[in-house]
């Protein structure tokens, strides 16, 4: 009996080359030639097609298009992948809230100037400590794992951050594991004898400057209310010089600073940083919501430096822009995933109590609480707080063409917009979509250019970070 095919689920981009399609189920892009398009569109109102019935030359052109996946046995059912159960996950990274308290009072902190709605306290070393064998002890086959410190600002708490390094070098040797750190910091509290700890350790610095000091003064401010731009980039020149690991900026605009994503990175490469990460401010009240103008800055801004990104890589070179290099990377290697992140599945914070959070931005919130160093991590609170997150999200994600990518998005960024300012879901998907999308298609150009194969194992590493 005739096999009859169908459509599986895809999307195509065209451009000013080759157009693309994209499986959605598998996040896999194929290009298409002139004629492969056109046959494309030609058949792709059919609902059912049985190929030894179809002309020669089209017959062709569909048959590469079903070995690509795109084209399948209209009996084909897909298997969903079973998604994972927290806790069936080896722990890969540990957030370590080393102080719930900092000395700025940025004005889009999410975290109440660092204490997550509680008193201000710091961690102690024997925690921290504790903290260490619980990621090491926990991390299944893993043989390099991720230690991030965070608060507030971390640096407030060196003796913390001191005891941790020494622990997960000492235990880490003893059972045949390496620990790499990462700081979150913003930069104030720099000194030679801190860069010297973080140089001789490795320690990836990210260092939280929101560009020129005309923009980040009035994003973060010192307990004064005075301007900390000057303060921090006295600083900087000792932790640049002779870095052992790269330095990045980690940038956050508010709706109305997004027309200047340009001018912002630009000013932190003129600084030295050797990488550029630009977030757009989460609403942590309604004065930071977005209008559609704003918005349209932001996309705006992204795509001239994805442009950039694509000219730069014509030259040979790298744009070091971590937006665009963290997405190419996933869409390089077809990373789909069951999970939107690793919040719960080998991703846990501890804050400064010992407490356990899914993530670090939901640090604080009772609901959210996954036990404790001293009784473990409890699976069930995990599942039962990622359920009421996702909750009634999966029947509008499972008809969008980016859920492979995106698999519900940010759940801190949901629980903002949706529980506590009251907005309706889905509120950042047209975002989300559009970014998606800016980062295929520069891809599909990267890819026609040859650059993406040059690039290929830079981005290969990093999508295993
Ligand atoms: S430095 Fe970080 S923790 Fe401190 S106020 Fe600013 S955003 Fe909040
Ligand atoms: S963009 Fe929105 S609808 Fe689409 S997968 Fe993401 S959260 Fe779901």
């Amino acid at each position: 009996m005739a096999e009859l095919l169908s459509w599986t689920d895809h999307r195509v981009f065209t451009g000013s080359g080759e157009a693309l399609i994209f499986g959605v189920e598998e996040a896999s892009l194929f290009s298409l030639n002139h004629k492969a398009h056109e046959t494309l569109l030609k058949w792709r109102s059919t609902e059912l097609i049985d190929l030894d019935k179809t002309p020669l030359p089209d017959q062709e052109m569909l048959q590469g298009l079903r070995d690509a996946q795109i084209l399948l046995p209209a009996t084909w059912q897909k298997v969903c992948p079973t998604p994972p159960k927290p806790g069936q996950v080896p722990l890969s990274t540990l957030v370590l809230e080393v102080a719930q308290d900092c000395n700025l009072r940025c004005t889009y902190c999410y975290a109440e100037s660092g204490t997550y709605g509680a008193a201000p306290c710091l961690l102690d070393p024997d925690t921290a400590r504790q903290a260490v064998h619980h990621l090491l002890d926990n991390s299944g086959d893993h043989k390099h794992v991720t230690l991030i410190f965070f608060g507030g600002e971390p640096l407030l708490n060196m003796q913390a951050i001191r005891a941790a390094v020494s622990e997960a070098i000492l235990y880490g040797e003893k059972i045949d594991k390496q620990v790499h750190f990462s700081i979150t910091t913003n930069g104030t509290l720099l000194d030679s004898e801190i860069v010297a700890f973080l140089h001789d350790n490795r320690v990836s610095v990210a260092v939280s400057l929101d560009g020129p000091g005309h923009i980040h003064d009035h994003n973060r401010p010192d307990e004064k209310g005075n301007g900390t731009y000057t303060e921090i980039v006295s600083r900087l020149g000792v932790l640049l010089k002779n870095s052992p690991v790269p330095v990045a900026a980690r940038v956050t605009l508010t709706p109305d600073q997004w027309h200047a994503m340009t001018e912002v990175y630009d000013h932190l490469i003129g600084l030295g940083f050797h990488e550029v990460g630009i977030a757009p401010v989460s609403p942590v009240n309604k004065t930071l919501l977005a209008t559609h103008v704003q918005q349209t800055a932001l996309l705006k801004g992204f795509e001239s430096l994805a442009d950039r990104f694509v000219s730069t890589a014509r030259k040979g070179l790298v744009l070091p822009f971590s937006n665009l290099l963290d997405l190419l990377a996933r869409i390089h290697l077809g990373q789909t995933r069951a999970v939107s992140c690793g919040a719960g599945f080998g991703y846990m914070a501890v804050d400064a109590k010992g407490e356990f959070f899914p993530c670090h931005r939901l640090t604080g919130q009772a609901d959210f609480n996954a036990g404790s160093l001293a009784e473990g991590i409890n699976t069930d609170s995990i599942t039962s707080c990622l359920d009421s997150l996702n909750n009634g999200r999966s029947q509008s994600c499972s008809k969008c063409w980016a859920r492979s990518l995106c698999v519900g998005g940010c759940h801190y960024e949901n629980h903002l917009r949706e529980n506590q300012l009251g907005l309706p879901r889905g509120t950042s998907c047209n975002f989300i979509r559009s970014w998606l999308d800016l980062g295929i298609r520069t891809y599909a150009e990267l890819r026609s250019d040859g650059a993406i194969a040059a690039m290929g194992q830079r981005l290969e590493q990093r999508a295993q970070c």
